[in-house]
């Protein structure tokens, strides 16, 4: 069936004027029916056992999410309808009082923080970043302050930095808009979360968490909510695989409403830089509908069976061994260590990684450590396992 399907497809870009509809009309899956846009361009295409990274494009989507961004993007609709089609929709399926689709968890920052500063109120809301008279104090664990902090800075935000629960019950005053946390950097600093969300109730100020990149498991998209926090960011394309450019902004009825007041398309407002259309909406959706309703144990499984093959394609090498390795926090899925004695080899890891990254095809892995890589498995494509493994083999084998 699959195969009848490409020998149509091939027909249909014989056809003059065909090929753009058989373009849109394929999956990424079916690339060679579709035109080599990266090879137009001059960009060569990686396999990405790296993860979900933005900056190498993080995450692909599955075919039924491409196919639904299409279909959206067939007719006209209001976006505001759309948004609150969609919101209704998601916070039914993760079992939450709102959602609201973001341009990445980055913008349900920006968007989570207007909504906790300017509120739904139009002069206030037009007058962001700049928060003269209003609340523009957020208050964040020392330790937690990292790039995606802008975010919140961007919405007029003034972070207020503590250290301990004392250091928060100091810190809180009528200025305080918002208590953010970032789950990831949880264990770098001496309030854990639940404890935070607790502090912020205690002083009737809203509790905001980014947890971007925590699923799995799929619970944490209302985990965090049912333990306290009224507003939580998460990445739409990451382990979800929708659109790059998405994300979610969950929680709170009347603050996702004002986060909402403060988005595109309302044209003077701070999020009006963060569009997403009609498809990603669309796009989201699809792509946490098919997430939450895949079995969690196969998928995992799946990513076992991969670290395996790359471990049994790497495993001729004596000097080498692998590891398999969960995350604690934050991208918690098995990912392979590889160690090797670099003296003994006559090969250091920057090397290897340079040799899989020059390499036919491009490899990208997801780090460099002090005595050998780490492989990231969950992002690749079915069957890459098996080139990462020998790709790896070879690099390992020459020195
Ligand atoms: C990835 C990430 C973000 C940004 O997510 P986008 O969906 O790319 O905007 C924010 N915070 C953390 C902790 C992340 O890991």
């Amino acid at each position: 069936m699959a195969s009848s399907r490409r020998r149509f497809l091939k027909t249909m870009v014989s056809l003059p004027g065909a090929g753009a509809l058989a373009g849109c009309s394929a999956a990424p899956q079916e690339a060679r029916a579709l035109r080599d846009v990266y090879q137009e361009l001059g960009v060569r295409p990686l396999i990405n056992a790296a993860g979900t990274y933005t900056y190498l494009s993080a995450s692909r989507m599955p075919r039924a999410v491409v196919e639904a961004m299409e279909a959206a993007s067939r007719h006209y609709v209001n976006l505001n309808e759309l948004h609150a089609a969609v919101g209704k929709k998601i916070s039914a399926l993760l079992g939450c009082e709102a959602a609201l689709v973001t341009a990445g968890a980055a913008s349900a920052l920006t968007l989570g923080t207007a909504a906790c500063i300017a509120g739904k109120d139009r002069e206030k809301i037009r007058l962001l970043p700049d928060t003269t008279g209003m609340k523009n104090e957020v208050v964040i664990v020392k330790a937690h302050r990292n790039g995606y902090d802008h975010a919140v800075r961007n919405a007029g935000a003034r972070l207020v930095e503590v250290e301990t629960a004392q250091d928060v019950e100091r810190a809180v005053n009528p200025r305080t808009a918002a208590l953010l946390y970032f789950n990831v950097h949880g264990p770098e600093g001496a309030i854990k979360v639940d404890e935070f969300a607790a502090l912020a109730k205690k002083h009737g100020v809203p509790a905001f968490i980014d947890a971007a990149a925590d699923i799995p498991p799929v619970d944490n998209y209302s985990r965090f909510l049912k333990m306290g926090y009224d507003l939580a960011a998460f990445s739409g394309g990451k382990v979800l695989r929708g659109p790059q450019c998405s994300g979610m902004l969950l929680g709170r009825k009347d603050l996702v409403e004002a986060a909402a007041l403060n988005n595109n398309p309302n044209t003077d407002a701070v999020g009006r830089t963060n569009k997403v259309g009609k498809e990603e909406i669309v796009g989201l959706w699809t792509a946490l509908e098919l997430f939450v309703r895949q079995d969690p144990a196969a998928r995992w499984t799946e990513w076992e069976r991969r670290c395996k093959a790359i471990a049994a394609a790497a495993a001729p090498v004596k000097a080498a061994r692998s590891e398999v390795f969960v995350p604690e926090i934050a991208n918690a899925v098995p990912h392979l260590r590889v160690i090797w004695d670099a003296a003994a080899l006559g090969l250091s890891p920057a090397d290897a990684v340079k040799r899989l990254r020059d390499g036919e095809p491009r490899i990208e892995v997801k780090a460099v450590i002090e005595n050998g890589l780490e492989i990231a498995v969950w992002m690749l494509e079915p069957g890459e396992e098996e080139i990462v493994g020998r790709r790896l083999r070879e690099v390992l084998q020459k020195g």
